[in-house]
């Protein structure tokens, strides 16, 4: 995390995130990235609890406490907060920006049309910046 200006995530993790995105659609799908200092990496699923789940994400709480309590154990490090946009385009919505409660995590969003999409972005400050995203095998 930290200040740079990319950010690497394994193929499976990427696919993942889309698959996720996929099978909530219309709603938004939400999940939690933890990184081993290894490089391994491993996805969490949460349950969207918003109130209109196909307009923003909120993250069951209980999901949040596991997911970091099995990263914990995996010794991962949150490295990154993932959600969706089944009808959006892959940038930070308002809502985003006023929810970004994790300064230092980077924030991927995915989007599903008109062409499926992951982009990385740092949410400090309520403005956007788009990090580089690298995929790995
Ligand atoms: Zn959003």
């Amino acid at each position: 995390m930290g200040q740079r200006n990319w950010v690497v995530i394994g193929r499976e993790i990427y696919y993942g995130i889309i698959t996720h995105a996929r099978d909530e659609a219309p709603r938004e799908c939400c999940g939690l990235i933890g990184s081993r200092s290894d490089g391994e990496q491993t996805r969490y699923p949460l349950h969207n609890l918003a109130h209109d789940p196909t307009r923003e994400y909120f993250a069951a709480p209980e999901d949040i406490f596991r997911a970091m309590r099995e990263m914990r154990m995996r010794r991962e490090r949150l490295i990154a907060i993932y959600h969706s946009h089944p009808r959006g385009e892959a940038r930070p919505s308002a809502t985003d920006l006023a929810m970004a409660f994790y300064p230092e995590a980077v924030y991927l969003i995915a989007a599903l049309e008109p062409e499926t999409e992951l982009r990385a972005f740092h949410l400090r400050s309520g403005t956007p910046v788009e990090l580089s995203l690298q995929l790995k095998d």
